[in-house]
């Protein structure tokens, strides 16, 4: 496995553009991908839009100023070949599951389109902000070819801020990549989440959004292209372009036998015992890990 450090894997590039007032977000997902991935023997349509949706909260987690905070990606769709898929970051940590249902997703044939994949799925997004509290969660329908195309909406309906979103993803070779651009206007400054005169005609946007709009597949999974090579590339004729590094990033999952135990705990006595398997045991599975858990409890 090729080393992070020196390919630029698992990294973010955090930019911004003061003359045009935009900021913007690189990632590019490597070995942390193919660890996520590898907790579930998921089928190839299922490993994109898996890696799709971590590039995508790994982009809205660099977006976080709160470094304890987290963002949670979820897709819905109770009716859906894949009825929910779920990705979350919190201070680099990444992970994310997708269920789906195997039969209908095989008859769905090799390349299936997310409309087929979900049905009438809804996006939600999730600002869980750990120093002041506050939890904001915007829900947007699922529309679009792509899961970028929907965190676009979600931006545009909930936030009001002019985004463009590229992904892209190859899981066919021997190290998957994926890897992502978030770009955003915020014309009246980064900070307050009001945005009352949003104009999405802005001559400065348009502009960026076609240079943003215009990076290639190949450049964004390129792994010997860095990220501020990538940037440099795009934004070379912007005056002042400031960059900086998120947080590497890394597999991580919160699953304990003290944190099941902790939520087991507030069942009554009598649906735990009920829950109690041949082993004397409680078993919980960790769906991000497929790690399983044996809670043993001394008073059942
Ligand atoms: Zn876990």
């Amino acid at each position: 496995m090729l080393e992070a450090a020196a390919t630029g894997f698992d990294r973010t590039l955090l930019f911004t553009l003061p003359a045009r007032a935009a900021r913007g977000r690189l990632v590019r997902l490597g070995p942390v991908l193919d660890t996520v991935l590898a907790a579930h023997a998921y089928p190839a349509p299922i490993r994109n839009l898996l890696a799709e949706a971590l590039v995508l909260a790994a982009l809205l987690g660099s977006l976080l100023k709160d470094a304890d905070g987290q963002v949670t990606l979820q897709v819905h769709d109770s009716e859906g070949v894949v009825d929910l898929l779920v990705c979350d970051y919190r201070g680099g940590e990444l992970r994310g599951y997708a269920r789906h249902d195997r039969a209908r997703l095989d008859d769905l044939g090799p390349q299936p389109s997310l409309d087929a994949l979900f049905g009438q799925g809804f996006v939600a997004v999730t600002f869980d902000l750990v120093t002041s509290g506050q939890r904001y969660q915007g829900i947007v329908p699922l529309t679009g070819d792509t899961l970028a195309a929907a965190v676009e909406s979600y931006f545009l309906q909930s936030e009001q801020v002019p985004t463009l979103i590229r992904v892209a993803v190859d899981c066919s070779g021997a190290q998957s990549i994926a890897a992502g651009l978030l770009l955003q206007h915020l014309p009246e400054g980064e900070d307050g989440r009001e945005r009352l005169h949003t104009r999405l005609d802005h001559p400065e946007w348009d502009h960026l959004a076609i240079i943003g709009g215009s990076v290639r597949r190949e450049e964004l999974l390129d792994p010997a292209l860095s990220l501020e090579a990538l940037a440099w590339r795009l934004f070379h004729e912007e005056p002042d372009v400031r960059a900086d590094h998120g947080p590497p990033l890394t597999r991580g999952c919160r699953c304990t036998a003290d944190y099941y135990r902790q939520v087991l705990a507030r069942f009554g006595t009598e649906d735990r015992r009920a829950m109690v398997g041949d082993n004397g045991a409680i078993t919980v599975d960790c769906a991000f890990c497929s790690r399983g858990f044996a809670i043993v409890f001394d008073d059942l």
